[in-house]
């Protein structure tokens, strides 16, 4: 079973910490969630739990420098952590020190072990498949078998780090830095105690092993992709760097969130039926500031919910050969897009392949991003009669070719 709503997710209450009751806070007390800090003067990361603009210092509950160990725990020994995190949170209970999350460093949250990204938008994938098979978008396999790719989890960067334009073929005879450098909005899974080797999740479990959301920026270079990913898919184009944001927002925290999924037209196998409310709804946002740019403005925004894949299904599937999950784990949805022009999810598709450039209030146009480029993804769950919580924030600035 997944997590239930429970009274940690009233409304009504608050924390003694008062930038977490602010109206539009991220990180009230209804979410906590977890990531690896640095204090100030330290070098060791420490498990916080973000509660406004602050954080709370873990490391009594969670001894660990990232949340592999706490990925590992059963669902109620989870549950558990985030009352204590609540109880030492909410108004009335004694102040304690915190850190400023300004002052603070941030590490990649877990040590991931494998990263996997799937294609599940079916947006995205008929968006795409339109710029280069008009006729035919989508292959004849989507509707039946969620599609991914395994990553590559040593390329995988926190929130913040600089994205330095790669090199890479660019067709024949031709090699040298990406002209065709973008983002993709996803949404990043964390997997709980996973499974062992050979034993599949069966679907009418699979949401129940997630821990934890985050999200993640899938930087590709699309002239080297193009000319590199046939037939057995992607490969330099996407492992030089994947951003990740460092606040982990956990399943416990997401119980009101889940919704139904979008319907199907074409029935799936039965190891692909979920039974229930199998989507989460998350709202995902990207913003662009270039290097003349006083603030950043909004490209896009998608709803998690419209991916045609659900997180239960994605899990299922990743296991149904029996391959292993384990704490640590990060499973990436792909590209995140919708049914509108304002729901494109990366730049590829909002400028149709750079045939529709985006204007900036500048003056300035884009097809692809360049030099001081700094992207920023934020995402939110809303829902009536809940509070609001919210990503924070998956950040990267792109530097110039080595
Ligand atoms: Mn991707």
């Amino acid at each position: 079973m997944s997590a239930q709503i429970d009274d940690t997710h009233d409304r009504n209450r608050r924390s003694w910490v008062e930038s977490a009751n602010r109206p539009g806070c991220d990180f009230p007390i209804q979410n906590l969630p977890l990531g690896a800090f640095v204090p100030p003067r330290e070098t060791r990361a420490r498990i916080g739990i973000a509660i406004g603009d602050s954080i709370l210092d873990g490391s009594a509950w969670l001894p660990d420098e990232t949340l592999n160990g706490y990925f590992a725990l059963p669902a109620t020994q989870r549950a558990d952590l985030r009352r204590d995190f609540v109880k030492a949170l909410e108004a009335g209970a004694p102040a304690r020190d915190l850190f400023a999350q300004a002052d603070c460093a941030m590490r990649l949250p877990a040590a991931v072990g494998d990263y996997t990204d799937f294609y599940a938008s079916i947006h995205h994938a008929t968006n795409v498949g339109k710029l280069f098979r008009p006729d035919n978008p989508l292959l004849p396999n989507y509707k039946h078998v969620p599609i991914a790719y395994h990553g590559r989890a040593s390329s995988l960067v926190v929130s913040g780090t600089a994205v330095r334009r790669p090199h890479g073929q660019l067709g024949e005879g031709k090699f040298g830095p990406t002209c065709e450098l973008d983002y993709e909005m996803e949404v990043g899974l964390f997997v709980g105690p996973g499974n062992a080797l050979g034993d599949p999740i069966p679907v009418r479990d699979a949401r129940a092993h997630l821990a934890g959301v985050c999200l993640v920026n899938d930087w590709s270079a699309r002239d080297v992709q193009r000319w590199e990913y046939q037939p057995l898919g992607p490969f330099l184009a996407k492992n030089f760097a994947t951003s990740v944001s460092p606040w982990v927002v956990t399943a416990e925290a997401l119980a009101p969130f889940w919704t139904n999924a979008a319907p199907h037209d074409v029935p799936v196998l039965p190891y692909l039926q979920e039974p229930g409310a199998g989507a989460l709804d998350i709202a995902v946002e990207v913003w662009l500031k270039t290097g003349t740019m006083p603030a950043p403005i909004r490209l896009s925004r998608a709803a998690f919910r419209d991916m045609y894949w659900t997180p239960g299904q994605m899990i299922a599937h990743h296991t149904s050969n029996g391959c292993a999950l384990v704490p640590g784990d990060m499973i990436a949805s792909g590209t995140m897009s919708g049914p509108e022009k304002e729901n494109r999810g990366c730049l590829l598709e909002l400028t149709a392949k750079g045939a529709d450039p985006v204007r900036l209030p500048t003056g300035e146009t884009r097809t692809f991003l360049e030099d001081g480029d700094e992207v920023i993804l934020t995402g939110y769950c809303e829902r009536a009669g809940f509070a609001r919580i919210g990503f924070g924030q998956c950040r990267g600035t792109i530097s110039a070719a080595r």
